[in-house]
């Protein structure tokens, strides 16, 4: 794997080099994020959302599988802190005690259950949000749910690519979520290839 963190810093130029519009809204960036992770430059990603939440007191990342889990570990080395990730189903070893939602999901077009031990999200916990992506905003609302079932304290949520044109974190940043993007897209044109960013 060529890690090319060296020559391109920002999560936009890369969704320029190696993102593809699909049809529906979709952007594909199975290249560093989704199939394949280019570890250091994701690193580099981690790096700027510590900068981004720095003055936030954080205890524990949260964020939901699969896509979450890259970006959630390579920012919690730099909070020094543990990652939780909430499961998409239950699996016959999972802790019967869990905090539940419901999350639509974009790409998949179906609802998930979602679960998270409540052993791992505690009352009073602080607890930075993360993803892959923003789009609606119903996968971080349904962390947001899982959070608040526990008592915890949600600091933000930290975004690699906002898909600015669908709405989600915006409606999020109304009702008081700190929301950080890395990258937000206003447009993009599967015919053309553009991309506009914010
Ligand atoms: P939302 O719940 O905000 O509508 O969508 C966010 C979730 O759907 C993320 O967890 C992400 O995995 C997936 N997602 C939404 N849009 C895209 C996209 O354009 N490309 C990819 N790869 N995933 C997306």
């Amino acid at each position: 794997m060529e890690g090319n963190c060296e020559r391109i810093k920002s999560a936009a130029e890369k969704i320029l080099t190696d993102g593809v519009i699909k049809p529906g809204n979709v952007l594909k960036v199975d290249s560093f994020l989704n199939h394949q992770i280019d570890v250091p430059f994701i690193c580099l990603l981690g790096q700027k959302f510590k900068e981004l939440f720095d003055d936030r007191k954080i205890d524990k990342i949260l964020t939901i599988e699969a896509s979450g889990i890259g970006i959630a570990c390579l920012t919690a080395i730099y909070f020094n802190v543990p990652v939780v990730f909430a499961k998409k189903s239950a699996g016959s070893n999972m802790d019967k005690d869990v905090y539940a939602t419901e999350v639509k999901s974009f790409t998949h077009n179906k609802v998930n259950h979602v679960i998270v031990s409540k052993k791992y999200l505690n009352k009073g916990e602080h607890i930075l949000i993360m993803d892959d992506f923003l789009a609606n905003g119903c996968a971080i609302k349904g962390l947001i749910d899982l959070v608040n079932q526990a008592g915890g304290i949600v600091e933000g949520a930290g975004i690699c690519i906002e898909k600015g044109f669908q709405g989600g974190g915006d409606e999020l940043r109304s009702e008081g979520i700190d929301v950080k993007s890395l990258a937000i897209i206003d447009q993009m044109d599967p015919e053309t290839g553009t991309i506009v960013f914010r």
